[in-house]
């Protein structure tokens, strides 16, 4: 018999230790149970807590047990509850419980989802669910799915086959030549263009300060009547969603004209995608079935755990072309193998939270979820343009309202004061010019009663904040 290292037998030990599973499982419960009820932002006691990670590397291995019991004491107050009903800030979902389910019971599994062979399940799934997203958004038969960690690696998947197709039709093979000596790429797009779009075109090498930049209209949406002369050497990026106002770029009046001029187009959709999956918001992207190469998150609208977003691409040989890796010992498999579509080799099977959410959901049900996005954000839109002292800036065409007080000073207090209140959590941004208070309504779980309790909570603040002549400087 050989015998255990000291390290194997504690690793043994723990393996078969239920009740290392039973904790976590019953801290689970506990976390769930009452994140609803949970300020909307960890207390400051919970943060100062959080001092009691500042350790040293522990010299001798521990107990897992003990592991578990100081990340349930520490690090759980200092959850940010976004799983619940009254967390507005950024755009940023919350979980769908069967998906947190299927996450639990297939961490366990510890699948590669990079080869089939790896990973047969995974495979199967992610096969599914292509066939799921192309049906879901009307997207045509050839177009694949990556399974990424999110939209800003989804754009970067698609700009990079983007620059692969455009170039090899002026006969440069970028995986060959790289881009020094290449023929010139255009690259246009608005200029409410998400930040992570930027940075996909540095990263490609592509640089952004010779971006055309196409002015937009005061929703954010781009202007068609503002478009330059297109051609087949373009690199046309829209989107779904513009992440303060929500407004959509005019997919139905560019996309024809960029498609006849033989220009690739992108539509970053992080959150924005999904009305295409809503009978009442469908009409927001008309027309971006004609593009090239789509971006969408799982983890915003569709409310799957983090992280999970996707590149949709219909010209699969591009994509594939564009993150090829070879190597001898790869199994090529007739059937897709993820890493084919992703960045990655190696990559855990966030497939199975998809899957399982939009299995649970149906068609019906994620129309319900994305459409009452929409209804909560009329809602907060509606109470708060009631009260004195706050106005909307935005149309509220999906889960975004942007909102502000009489002056910059005024917002910035009010802010301030509505996140120590902790009753619901709002971010600020900047938004024509002026600072504003931005509502992302992103979570199932937000009910109209939340909404209403949120919108007393901006009375309250605003009220103090004029109680104590703080932000009355303008
Ligand atoms: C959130 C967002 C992104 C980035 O997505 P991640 O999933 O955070 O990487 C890109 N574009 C838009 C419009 C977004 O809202």
């Amino acid at each position: 018999m050989p015998q255990l290292t000291p390290l194997q037998a504690a690793l043994f030990a723990d393996l078969r230790d239920r009740r290392l599973y039973d904790s976590a499982q019953e801290y689970a419960h506990d976390y769930l149970a009452t994140v609803v009820d949970r300020e909307s932002f960890p207390t400051r006691e919970a943060l100062a807590g959080l001092s009691h990670f500042d350790e040293k590397l522990p010299e001798a291995t521990g107990s897992a047990t003990d592991i578990l019991d100081q990340l349930q004491a520490f690090g759980a107050p200092a959850a940010v509850p976004t799983l619940g009903g009254r967390y507005f800030g950024f755009v940023t979902g919350g979980v769908v419980p069967v998906g947190l389910a299927v996450k639990h019971l297939t961490s366990y599994w510890d699948q590669n989802s990079s080869m089939r062979i790896m990973s047969p399940v995974a495979a199967k799934l992610e096969d599914v669910v292509q066939g799921w997203l192309r049906e879901l958004f009307g997207l045509s038969e050839s177009t694949v799915a990556g399974f990424v960690s999110g939209t800003s690696v989804a754009n970067l998947c698609a700009l990079a086959s983007a620059r692969y197709r455009l170039l090899l039709r002026q006969g440069w093979d970028v995986n060959e030549r790289g881009l020094m000596g290449a023929p010139p790429l255009r690259i246009v797009t608005g200029r409410e263009a998400h930040s992570s779009v930027k940075k996909a075109l540095l990263v490609l090498g592509l640089g952004v300060a010779q971006i055309e930049w196409v002015d937009c209209d005061t929703e954010g949406r781009l202007r068609a009547a503002a478009l330059p002369e297109l051609d087949d050497t373009t690199l046309l990026i829209l989107q779904a969603g513009n992440v303060n106002s929500g407004a959509f770029d005019p997919f139905a009046a560019v996309c024809e004209r960029a498609r006849a001029a033989g220009a690739w187009i992108h539509v970053d959709g992080a959150f924005g995608l999904w009305a295409g999956a809503s009978e009442r918001l469908r009409h927001l992207t008309q027309g971006m079935e004609l593009a090239h190469s789509w971006a969408v998150d799982g983890h915003k609208t569709l409310n799957t755990p983090y992280d999970s977003g996707i590149v949709l691409c219909a010209d699969a040989e591009a994509l594939a072309a564009a993150l090829h890796m070879a190597a001898g010992y790869l199994v090529l498999d007739q059937d897709r193998d993820g890493m084919f579509y992703t960045p990655e080799m190696s990559r855990r099977a966030r497939v199975f939270e998809l899957w399982a959410i939009m299995k649970y959901l149906g068609r019906a049900g994620i129309d319900a979820l994305v459409t009452g996005l929409h209804d909560r954000a009329r809602q907060f839109a509606d109470e708060l343009s009631a009260l004195d002292g706050f106005s909307v800036l935005n149309e509220v065409v999906f889960n975004q309202v942007v909102v502000a007080c009489a002056t910059d000073e005024l917002t910035e207090a009010t802010l301030n004061r509505i996140q120590e209140l902790r009753e619901c959590w709002v971010g600020g941004s900047v938004w024509r010019d002026r600072r504003v208070i931005r509502v992302s309504v992103c979570s199932w779980a937000t009910t109209a009663a939340d909404v209403t309790r949120s919108v007393a909570a901006f009375r309250r603040a605003l009220r103090d904040v004029r109680a104590t002549g703080a932000g009355a400087s303008a």
